[in-house]
């Protein structure tokens, strides 16, 4: 693919006269990567598949009409952040005021003028991106770039009811830097700074499996939670994150019986049970990687409950 097709904003136009599709695309080609359904069942199929930045939505067409197609983009979590703009001739005002009852983001009347609906896409698609930088840099550590505690509490939150509805195990890792205020008080507070970024992304490019997630959770602690995996596997995970951040080796004289910077860290799986709250899994590796710290750290301690 060419290069400047690639980082175009795609518009999934959904029209079912072909004529209106085609003046679209003539006229909005040349700035988007436009794609085209005839019929509202079309587009539900394609816009999961091509992940629109943006939707065009004709209101009459046979079988499935527009607002329908709207409610359900509205229904489903990862579609409803995409701004929809209704395209359509039922252009009194009732109709229009009527049209963002369904969370559209605009609403133009047919017969439309190419540079008003070139304006509008522009202007909502603006919108969209600083939209999305924003609720980015809300789940972001801004001093390691990874993802923050409030990133990991959601996730912990959409794995752990996950985990109960399919019956599957989910593991938990507390993982806490040793030694870290005598690393400060030795090499200074940025040269600490500079530590966590390279432990946290460490400990980030030691995960494998796309649902897995690494979070700075506090000061030097890092909570990894690993969907869909039984003690066995996350012990086996554990002591290989442990050894990548030995792998480092960032120098740290002051860390008793170590010339290097290392981790404890503590483990709790279980397969949760309806009643049973996420924090009881906090908990347990809490209380692991207590022990792991009490045993000298540098060292994994993981329990099942
Ligand atoms: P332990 O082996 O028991 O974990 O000892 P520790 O010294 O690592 O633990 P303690 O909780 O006593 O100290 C943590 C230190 O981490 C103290 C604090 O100044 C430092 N720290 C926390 N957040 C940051 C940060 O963002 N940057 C830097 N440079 N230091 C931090
Ligand atoms: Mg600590
Ligand atoms: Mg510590």
């Amino acid at each position: 693919m060419h290069a400047s097709t690639q980082t175009k904003p795609r518009v999934l136009v959904i029209d079912d006269i072909p004529t209106n599709c085609r003046i679209l695309l003539e006229s909005l080609k040349s700035d988007y990567h436009i794609d085209i359904a005839t019929s509202g069942e079309q587009a539900l199929a394609t816009v999961i598949v091509n992940q629109p930045d943006l939707i065009l939505l004709d209101i009459m067409m046979p079988g499935m009409d527009g607002y329908e197609v709207c409610s359900r983009l509205k229904q489903d979590v990862t579609l409803q952040n995409i701004p929809v703009i209704f395209l359509t001739a039922k252009n009194n005002k009732d109709d229009e005021a009527r049209g963002f009852e369904w969370g559209v983001v605009d609403y133009i009347a047919k017969p439309f003028y190419i540079p008003i609906v070139k304006a509008r896409i522009k202007s909502h698609l603006e919108q969209k991106k600083k939209h999305d930088l924003l609720v980015k840099l809300a789940s972001i550590d801004p001093l390691t770039g990874i993802p923050n505690r409030r990133h990991f509490t959601n996730v912990f939150d959409v794995e752990w009811r996950r985990a109960k509805r399919g019956g599957t195990a989910i593991s938990l890792m507390l993982v806490d830097v040793d030694y870290f205020k005598q690393y400060n008080d030795t090499y200074g507070h940025s040269a600490g700074d500079e530590c966590l970024k390279k432990i946290a992304q460490g400990l980030y490019h030691s995960l494998k499996r796309p649902g897995d997630c690494a979070a700075r959770i506090g000061g030097e602690e890092f909570a990894i939670l690993l969907p869909e995996t039984d003690a066995l596997g996350a012990a086996i995970m554990a002591d290989r994150i442990r050894m990548d951040i030995e792998k480092l080796n960032i120098p740290h004289s002051n860390s008793k019986g170590f010339d290097h910077a290392t981790v404890s860290a503590g483990v709790a799986t279980t397969t949760p049970s309806e009643k049973m709250d996420r924090q009881v899994l906090l908990n347990a590796a809490d209380e692991m990687l207590y022990q792991a710290k009490e045993r000298g750290r540098n060292q994994v301690i993981g329990r099942e409950i």
